[in-house]
């Protein structure tokens, strides 16, 4: 028996109606195997900017400390986009959660699940080796990190610099950030098939030189088993939209990860199925949906609920080391669409019957039940 406590922070938008739906799938786990799971509800986002004048207030930053994981649904919406960038839910309230626990390494698995095939953006016939990757993207360095104090050589120049404003970024990696992002692909690696591909721009950039010399020199050292082979950014980008079965754990850069992996969630069809873990060194994560708050849709029911549930099936297995109970849900969300139920963004209402966000979500429950 295993016992846990879990800070659950809905936020805005769909963010609770899918919350509510992981929850009960994660209770249905729980009673289950015989666990028990502790659920500590928190403000976070637009939400509590409203009740509290801050998107992360320092209650809620307490309920994190003193839980075993955090469950996020999703923030934002057009009300709170023109407060000042510290007050916004996405740079108020996301982007310090994940300073204040350090969750480095970003987990975004591409999966198209067997029922939903067609819906890939992909030719068939490019999937004809299915689609399971895991991208690790590193998440508190790099480019989006780095402080800029450097002129473009075209401005340096006097009769340019008159011209215009100028400014920059400035992409930093260090031997102890990149060494650490490559002990989780290598540990993820060994769970699955033991290939990984990092992805750098080492033909141009210094930061990418020293990335791929630490990545090799690691992998040779701690895990020679693991098949390591490197691309640069744009052929990775060229390869994963023609021939992504080739990949199983790719793990890049913070720039490189955000482009590519919105560009693998693309390419499975629906951003209502892809979930996501951030990590820290101590197992220690968030679990979110890729998606946004979808303010669009908020409040009717239609929201997909997997990518929140499948969030869950992800908590349980990189902090809670509950991989038999991960499986169980991805099996259970796997049958439900096998069954032919979908969500109104995989198609139902049209091409299949239609299932709303808590239907589904009972749908999921009612199979790992039996
Ligand atoms: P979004 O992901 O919220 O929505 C994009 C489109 O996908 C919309 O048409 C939406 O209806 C649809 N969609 C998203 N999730 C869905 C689901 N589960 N089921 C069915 N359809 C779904 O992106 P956006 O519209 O660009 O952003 C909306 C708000 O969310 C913004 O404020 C943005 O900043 C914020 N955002 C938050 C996060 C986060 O909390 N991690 C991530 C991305 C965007």
């Amino acid at each position: 028996m295993v016992e846990k406590t879990v800070a659950v922070l809905p936020g805005d938008g769909i963010g609770p109606e899918i919350m509510t739906q992981g929850l009960r799938v994660l209770s249905a786990v729980a009673e289950k195997y015989g666990h028990e799971f502790k659920y500590h509800p928190a403000l976070v986002g637009g939400v509590a900017y409203e009740r509290g004048g801050h998107p992360l207030p320092e209650k809620t930053i307490k309920t994190c400390r003193d839980s075993d994981a955090i469950y996020f649904g999703a923030v934002g919406g057009p009300k709170w986009a023109n407060l000042p960038a510290e007050l916004t839910p996405e740079k108020g309230a996301l982007l310090p959660l994940r300073k204040i626990f350090d969750l480095y390494a970003n987990l975004r698995p591409a999966v198209i699940f067997g029922p939903l095939a067609d819906a890939a953006s992909l030719r068939q016939d490019r999937l004809t080796r299915g689609l399971d990757i895991l991208i690790i993207r590193e998440l508190t360095g790099g480019i989006y990190f780095g402080n800029g104090k450097l002129s473009s050589p075209i401005l340096l120049d006097s009769e340019y610099n008159a011209k215009g404003e100028n400014t920059a970024d400035v992409m930093v990696y260090s031997e102890p950030e990149i060494r650490r992002i490559a002990e989780v692909a290598c540990n993820a690696a060994m769970k699955r098939n033991r290939k990984l591909t990092s992805v750098d721009k080492a033909n141009v950039l210094d930061s990418s030189k020293l990335w791929r010399k630490i990545v090799s020199e690691y992998v040779e050292r701690r895990y020679p088993e693991v098949d390591l082979n490197h691309l640069y950014v744009d052929n990775a980008a060229m390869q994963i939209a023609t021939n992504p079965g080739q990949f199983d754990v790719i793990v890049t850069g913070n720039m490189f990860g955000d482009i590519l992996s919105d560009l693998a969630s693309a390419i499975t069809g629906s951003i209502g199925m892809l979930p996501s873990a951030s990590l820290n060194e101590s197992g220690f994560g968030l679990y979110e949906p890729v998606h946004g708050s979808a303010p669009d849709i908020a409040g009717k029911e239609i929201a997909n609920p997997l990518a929140q549930i499948l969030s869950g099936a992800m908590m349980l297995r990189h902090s809670f080391n509950l991989e038999e109970e991960a499986k169980d849900i991805e099996r259970a969300v796997e049958n439900v669409l096998d069954e032919g139920y979908r969500t109104r963004d995989l198609g139902g209402g049209t091409k299949f019957p239609f299932a709303s966000t808590s239907e589904m979500g009972r749908r999921v429950v009612d199979n790992i039940r039996n």
